[in-house]
């Protein structure tokens, strides 16, 4: 993390995207810069993109671009299962994807664990369009690691969803084989699971690590993507594990006030370019 004043009104934030690769952010305020027990937390105000969650120095979440990335972690899971009444996220302590997964009649109750409670109080302090379904009676908040959490589940979850920061540290295990198995066994028979998978561009052995591992638990995994202007590249997977459906085919409607997601959205979202099935070949 780089934040520089260069002079009064000047203050910028960088983040390092790759070691050959900055992005930065004209601020106008920093407004919570603090390290919690699982990371440092840093909330600002960004002159491009609104508000924007930074952890451990790397951008998790603006106001401008939030939908793109939330929508797909959501809907695309949630319109291609018949029927989704409970879900759990994993992660995703900010709530927008907590909000997108509410916006589902069909979804009765919604478990969101995220390690880290601090994230959770922050984005409740300073990010309210994102975080207002954090207090909605249909969500269960629970700050804990889901490692741990998803071992005593047992054919509960019609759909997981794992917004996790970066494969490192207390979130790498959320990528691998042995994490998958516990989300195999926490889903119904007809359950599945989307996890966001990084870049294809910047990120490409966690895109091709993620999709391998899963494989070797469900019968059914397909990679999807969609844009994500302020992660590394701008382009984003999202790797879908299922016991049953096939979650390339759109089985309910979109839910009312998408800003990106629709059915044709989704369909396209599994178009998938030669260099992105060469990578995972
Ligand atoms: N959309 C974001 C991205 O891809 O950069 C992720 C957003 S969300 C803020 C990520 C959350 O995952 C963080 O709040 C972090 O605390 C949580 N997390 C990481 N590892 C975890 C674990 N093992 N159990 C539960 N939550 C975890």
């Amino acid at each position: 993390m780089d934040i520089r004043k260069k002079r009064v009104n000047d203050l910028w934030f960088t983040e390092e995207q790759t070691s050959n690769m900055k992005l930065s952010l004209r601020l106008s305020e920093v407004l919570l810069n603090k390290s919690s027990q699982y990371q440092d937390i840093l909330l600002v105000e960004t002159q491009e993109y609104g508000r924007m969650l930074v952890l451990d120095g790397a951008i998790q979440i603006t106001e401008r671009d939030e939908f793109f990335y939330s929508e797909m972690m959501a809907h695309v899971a949630l319109c291609s299962h018949p029927s989704p009444r409970r879900v759990l996220i994993i992660g995703g302590g900010d709530g927008a994807t907590l909000r997108e997964v509410l916006r589902h009649g069909s979804v009765e109750m919604a478990t969101l664990v995220d390690i880290d409670e601090e994230v959770i109080d922050a984005s409740r302090r300073f990010l309210p369009t994102i975080s207002v379904a954090l207090d909605d009676p249909r969500a269960d908040v629970r700050p804990m690691d889901a490692m741990e959490y998803i071992k005593s589940c047992r054919g509960e979850y019609d759909v997981v969803i794992v917004d996790s920061t970066d494969p490192v540290e207390f979130a790498a295990g959320l990528f691998r084989a042995p994490f998958y198995r516990d989300v195999f066994n926490a889903l119904k028979e007809d359950g599945m699971i989307v996890a966001q998978t990084e870049s294809p561009i910047s990120d490409t052995h966690v895109v091709k690590g993620a999709f391998r591992e899963m494989q070797s638990v469900f019968p059914i995994v397909k990679i999807c993507w969609g844009v994500m202007p302020t992660y590394p590249s701008g382009m984003w997977t999202y790797t879908i594990g299922s016991r049953m459906h096939d979650p390339a085919a759109v089985r309910r409607p979109a839910p009312d006030g998408t800003k990106y997601y629709t059915e044709d959205m989704h369909r396209a979202a599994f178009t998938i370019p030669p260099f992105l099935r060469d990578l995972l070949k």
